[in-house]
C-alpha cells in the first residue's frame, strides 16, 4: 500500500521509498526508514499537501510524493514498530586527531544543525552586537560570521545553513560540507533540538562518521523539561563520544557551560570526547572495512574527510564523494566492493544501501535514546495539533489566512501612515531649513532637491517596512508561516512554485526589496530564483502615487476597477513569467517539497524586536546608499547643463535630452517626451516618476500637486493636443507597472541570485513585457475610448 492511500488518522509502518530522486534521500534522512511508524494527521484545505507525523514531529508531503512511499497499514492501538535494539557503538582504535587551534589563541567554531533548531538564536546569543553579516560570493546560501573574545581566545563563529544531513543533494548540504572541508573549524557545535532528538541526532551520526571534534548543544531544553521528559544527557554524550550541553539559546541559559566545553574540547582535555563509530550491519561493515583501507592508502583524499565517512557516502551513492574518490589509484577496486555490497543487500533484503544505512543509523539512535531518554507528555504537541485543526481547517483555513493577511496589510499601510506622515513632516521641515539657511546656488539645490528630495522620499517608507517585518517575524516565530505555505502550496504548485513562494509575492505589494530578501527561506534554488524574478510584477507601494494621479485624472468614474485591473495585470504577468521560466530555464525543481511543520511557539519580544530592527537597519543602510547616489545622479542630469545667465532661451537638461532621444521608441505607446523622461527618471526609484512629472509640467516649483492632473490634460501649445489622453494615461500606467524594476530592486535581485545576469534579465525582460502590453493596451484603448 502507498502512504498516499491512507486515510486521516490512520497509522502505518514504512516499508520502503520508491524511486531514486533527491526526494527519496531527503525523506530517508528525515526518518522515513523501514519499520518506522507514520501517521496521517490531516490534509490541507485544498486536499493537498498532507501533514504526517513521524519520529514525533510533523512533516508535510504532497500526495504525489506520498505515493512514492510504500507502507504497511497498522490497525488498532498497538504499535508494531520494531523495538529498539541495543546500542552497538564501537570505540575506534584509530587515534582521534587532536585539533589544537592553529595559532593557539584563535578558535574557529561552526554551528551545524537541522533547519529551525535554533542555530541563529545561539549565534545571536554568543555574538552579541559584534555581528558581521557576510555573504560568501557566488553562493546562494547566506552565512553569518562573527568574531568575539572568549577568555584568552579570539573566537570566530560561523552560522551555517540548516541541513538534515551532509550529503550532496541540496545546495545547503553541499555548502556545509565544503565549508567543513575547506575551513576545517576547530570545533563543530552541533545544535540539536532537544524536543525532537531522534531526527536531529541523525546529523550527529554523520558528524561522528566525519570524525570531527563535536560538541552537541541540546537546545530548547526548556521545552524538553516543560514536557516532563528526562534525558540522561551525560550518558548519551558518552555513548556518542561527544560532550553534550543542555542550553536554551533564547534566554542564554547554559551558553557559558557550552563555551567552557568548547574550550576544553579544543584544548584536548575533555573526557567525554571519544571516537566511536556507529556500527552498521555486518555486511555493510565488511564492505566498509575493505574500502576504508583502500582510502587510507591514498593520503590525497583521506586528508579531506575521514576515510569512514567517505566510504559510507560512496556506498550511499553520493555523487560528489564518488567523483572525489574516482581519482584514487584503486578506484576500480572500491567500485567493485560497493557494487558487490549493493547486490548482496538487494538479493538478501530487497533493500538498497542508502536506505539500509539510514535505517541502521536510526536504529542506533533509537537504541541510545531507549537507554537515556524518558519521554514526557506530548502536551505541546497536542496543543499544536489542536491549533492546526483550526488554522488549517478545511472550512476555516483560508478565511483565517486571508484575515491575517488583511490585518498585516492594514497595519502596514493604514497604521504605517501616521509615522509616515510624521517623518514626511520632518523631511519637509529639513528641506525648508535647507532652503532658508543655505546660500543660493548649486549646493543648496543639490541638498534640498537632490538629497533631501530623493532620500527623504525613501525614508518615509521606513515605518511601513518595520511594521511589515514585525508582522512577518511574528508569523515566522510562531510557526504560522509554515502553515501558510502548507495551505497555499496547491495553488502555487500550479505555476510550478512552492507554497513558501507565496509570502514574498504578497510582500511585494509593499516593497519588492524586502520581499526579495524574504525569499531566503525557499530551499529550492530554482523556485527561489523564479520567485525573485516575478516579484517586481507585484505592484509595490511606490507605484501607488502614479495610479492615484492618473486614475484620479482620467478614470475617475471607474477608479476601483482600474486599480484592481492594474494589480491583476501585474499578477497575470507574474504567473505567465513563472510558467515561462519553468518551461525554459528551470525545467526541474531540484529539491522536493517536503516541509517540516514546527510546533507553535510563543515568540519572545526581544527576538522579535531585534529581528525587525535588523531588517529596518539593513533597508536603511543598503537602500540609503543606492538611493542617495541615484538621487544625486538624477538630480544632476535634470539640473545640467545650466543655461548661461544672459541667454533667455531655456536649454534642455541631460535628462530631457535623454527623454527626447528615447521618445521615438516610446511614441507607439502614446508617450510624449515628458512621459518618457518621467519613466526614465523612475528607474532609480519609482517614487521619482510623479515628482519628475511635477517638475516637467510646471517649470515653476511653487505650483501645488493638486493642479498636476489639470496640467497633464491641458493642451500642449507645441503640438496642439493634450500630452495625455485617457488611452495614453492607461498605457503609461501599464508601462510603469511592469517596466524595469527600480535600482534598489535590481540590486537586491543581483545580490540574492548571486548573479548579474539575472539582474540584467529582469531589466530587459520586464521592460520588453511592459512595452508590449502598454502598446497593446494603447491600441485597444484607442479603438474603444
Ligand atoms: P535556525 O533555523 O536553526 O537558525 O533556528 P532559529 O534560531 O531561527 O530558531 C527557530 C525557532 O526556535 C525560533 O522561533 C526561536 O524563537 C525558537 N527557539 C530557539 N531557541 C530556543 C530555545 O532554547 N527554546 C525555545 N523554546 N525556543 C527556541
Ligand atoms: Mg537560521
Amino acid at each position: 500500500m502507498l502512504l498516499s492511500e491512507l486515510k486521516t488518522g490512520q497509522r502505518a509502518l514504512v516499508v520502503k521509498i520508491l524511486g531514486h530522486s533527491a526526494f527519496r534521500k531527503r525523506v530517508i534522512e528525515m526518518g522515513f526508514v523501514r519499520g518506522r511508524e507514520v501517521k496521517v494527521e490531516m490534509a490541507a484545505p485544498l486536499k493537498d499537501p498532507v501533514k504526517y507525523e513521524i519520529c514525533g514531529y510533523s512533516i508535510s508531503l504532497r500526495r504525489s510524493e506520498a505515493a512514492m512511499i510504500e507502507v504497511e497499514p497498522l490497525s488498532g492501538e498497538t504499535s508494531a514498530a520494531e523495538p529498539p535494539r541495543a546500542v552497538t557503538a564501537q570505540h575506534d582504535d584509530c587515534t582521534c586527531p587532536v585539533h589544537t587551534p592553529a595559532d593557539g589563541h584563535h578558535i574557529k567554531i561552526a554551528l551545524i544543525g537541522n533547519p529551525n533548531c535554533g542555530k541563529t538564536s545561539l549565534y545571536n546569543c554568543l555574538a552579541h552586537a559584534t555581528e558581521h553579516v557576510g555573504n560568501y560570493g557566488g553562493v546562494t546560501v547566506d552565512v553569518k560570521k562573527a568574531e568575539f573574545r572568549y577568555g584568552d581566545y579570539r573566537v570566530t563563529l560561523v552560522d551555517l545553513p540548516g541541513t538534515y544531513s551532509l550529503s550532496s543533494y541540496t545546495p545547503e548540504e553541499l555548502y556545509v560540507r565544503r565549508y567543513l572541508r575547506d575551513e576545517s573549524p576547530d570545533v563543530v557545535v552541533n545544535v540539536v533540538d532537544a524536543s525532537n532528538l531522534e531526527r536531529n541526532l541523525y546529523l550527529t551520526t554523520e558528524l561522528i562518521d566525519m570524525n570531527l571534534p563535536v560538541v552537541v548543544a541540546l537546545n530548547m531544553y526548556d521545552e524538553l523539561e516543560a514536557s516532563g521528559a528526562r534525558l540522561e544527557y551525560r550518558m548519551l554524550g558518552q555513548m556518542l563520544g561527544t560532550p553534550m550541553v543542555p542550553i536554551v539559546a533564547r534566554t542564554g541559559r547554559g551558553v557559558d557551560t557550552l563555551m567552557h566545553t568548547v574550550e576544553s574540547v579544543c584544548e584536548g582535555r575533555n573526557e567525554d570526547v571519544r571516537h566511536i563509530h556507529v556500527h552498521l550491519n555486518t555486511d555493510v561493515e565488511k564492505a566498509l572495512r575493505v574500502m576504508i583501507d583502500i582510502i587510507k592508502a591514498d593520503p590525497e583524499v583521506s586528508h579531506s574527510f575521514s576515510p569512514r565517512y567517505l566510504a559510507i557516502k560512496m556506498l550511499e551513492g553520493d555523487r560528489e564523494v564518488t567523483d572525489m574518490l574516482s581519482h584514487t589509484p584503486s578506484y576500480s577496486r572500491l567500485r567493485e566492493v560497493r557494487d558487490h555490497a549493493r547486490l548482496d543487500l538487494q538479493r538478501l533484503r530487497q533493500e538498497d544501501l542508502a536506505s539500509a544505512i539510514a535505517a541502521e543509523k536510526y536504529g542506533f539512535i533509537a537504541g541510545a535514546l531507549a537507554e537515556t531518554f524518558t519521554p514526557g507528555e506530548a502536551e505541546a504537541r497536542r496543543q499544536t495539533f489542536l491549533i492546526d485543526r483550526i488554522v488549517t481547517n478545511k472550512v476555516l483555513g483560508f478565511p483565517i489566512f486571508i484575515a491575517l493577511m488583511f490585518v498585516m496589510f492594514w497595519a502596514t499601510f493604514t497604521l504605517g501612515q501616521y509615522p509616515m506622515d510624521w517623518i514626511q513632516t520632518g523631511v519637509d521641515a529639513l528641506s525648508g531649513l535647507a532652503q532658508s539657511l543655505l546660500p543660493q546656488g548649486i549646493l543648496k539645490d543639490m541638498i534640498s532637491d537632490g538629497i533631501i528630495g530623493g532620500v527623504g522620499g525613501v525614508i518615509v517608507f521606513l515605518p511601513n517596512i518595520l511594521i511589515l517585518y514585525f508582522c512577518i517575524s511574528l508569523m515566522e516565530d510562531t510557526g504560522y508561516m509554515a502553515r501558510a505555505a502548507f495551505i497555499m502550496d496547491r495553488i502555487m504548485h500550479r505555476i510550478g512554485l512552492h507554497g513558501k513562494s507565496f509570502i514574498p509575492l504578497l510582500m511585494g505589494f509593499g516593497c519588492n526589496v524586502p520581499a526579495i530578501m524574504a525569499t531566503r527561506s525557499i530551499e529550492s534554488r530554482s523556485s527561489r530564483i523564479i520567485t525573485i524574478l516575478i516579484n517586481p510584477f507585484m505592484s509595490c507601494s511606490a507605484r501607488l502615487p502614479i495610479y492615484v494621479l492618473f486614475i484620479g485624472t482620467f478614470f475617475y468614474a471607474h477608479a476601483a476597477l482600474v486599480f484592481l485591473g492594474l494589480y491583476f495585470l501585474g499578477i497575470a504577468a507574474a504567473v505567465a513569467t513563472a510558467k515561462l521560466l519553468r518551461r525554459s530555464a528551470f525545467r526541474k525543481d531540484e529539491t522536493p517539497f517536503v516541509m517540516e511543520l514546527p510546533p507553535y511557539r510563543v515568540p519572545t519580544a526581544k527576538a522579535m524586536l531585534r529581528h525587525t530592527w535588523a531588517k529596518g537597519a539593513e533597508y536603511l543602510r543598503k537602500m540609503g546608499g543606492i538611493i542617495l547616489f541615484a538621487s544625486i545622479v538624477v538630480w544632476a542630469l535634470n539640473y545640467f547643463p545650466r543655461p548661461a545667465a544672459e541667454s533667455a532661451t531655456p536649454t534642455d537638461s541631460y535628462l530631457a535630452m535623454a527623454g527626447k532621444a528615447i521618445n521615438p521608441i516610446m511614441e507607439p505607446l502614446g508617450f510624449t517626451w515628458r512621459a518618457s523622461v518621467a519613466a526614465l527618471a523612475g528607474v532609480p526609484a519609482k517614487e521619482i516618476v510623479v515628482s519628475t512629472l511635477g517638475v516637467l509640467y510646471t517649470g515653476d516649483e511653487a505650483v501645488d500637486d493638486a493642479s498636476l492632473g489639470h496640467r497633464l490634460t491641458a493642451v500642449n501649445p507645441a503640438t496642439g493636443h493634450p500630452d495625455f489622453t485617457p488611452a495614453a494615461a492607461l498605457s503609461f500606467m501599464i508601462f510603469i507597472l511592469l517596466y524595469c524594476p527600480c535600482m534598489a530592486t535590481v540590486t537586491a535581485i543581483v545580490k540574492e541570485t548571486g548573479s548579474r545576469r539575472w539582474g540584467l534579465f529582469s531589466v530587459v525582460y520586464n521592460t520588453a513585457v511592459a512595452w508590449l502590453l502598454a502598446f497593446a493596451a494603447y491600441r485597444l484603448a484607442l479603438l474603444v475610448i
